[in-house]
């Protein structure tokens, strides 16, 4: 666990340009203790100011482009979007499980596997684990 870095941080770091848009996705995203979707990012942004939904979703695609974004569909094909692991307090490859109703998706930190260094002669440089289900509400 290290301290998270600034949104101001990360955008140096990847040299993209600071901006209030690029700034709040990534603090709401570093808040967010699960993958959000456009529409829960919007509702997340600070009330009294206007936020246009296209560049909200250009800024989540500058994030992305600069790979400090991992995006994830689920069962209706909507785009979930969480930072990069390195960039938040989530472990290293952990999993998801996904609401087979809802679609709302939650981070799944304690999968206590070991990602394989090799499998089928593969060298394995990433691994993703998913869960489908039900989730509490949708019970
Ligand atoms: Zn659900
Ligand atoms: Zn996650």
């Amino acid at each position: 666990m290290q301290d998270n870095d600034s949104p101001i941080d990360i955008l140096k770091n990847v040299g993209l340009k600071i901006t209030k848009n690029r700034e709040q996705v990534i603090s709401i995203l570093q808040d967010s203790k699960r993958p959000l979707n456009h529409q829960e990012i919007m509702e997340k942004l600070p009330k009294g100011q206007s936020w246009d939904r296209v560049t909200i979703y250009r800024a989540l695609s500058d994030l992305e482009s600069k790979k400090i974004l991992s995006t994830m569909l689920n069962g209706d094909r909507v785009t979930y979007f969480e930072l990069k692991e390195e960039l938040t307090e989530k472990a290293i490859n952990h999993g998801h499980v996904i609401c087979n109703k809802c679609g709302r998706i939650e981070c799944v930190d304690d999968l206590g596997k070991q990602m394989p260094k090799s499998v089928k002669g593969f060298k394995i440089s990433s691994m993703e684990v998913n869960f489908h289900g039900i989730c509490k509400d949708c019970q």
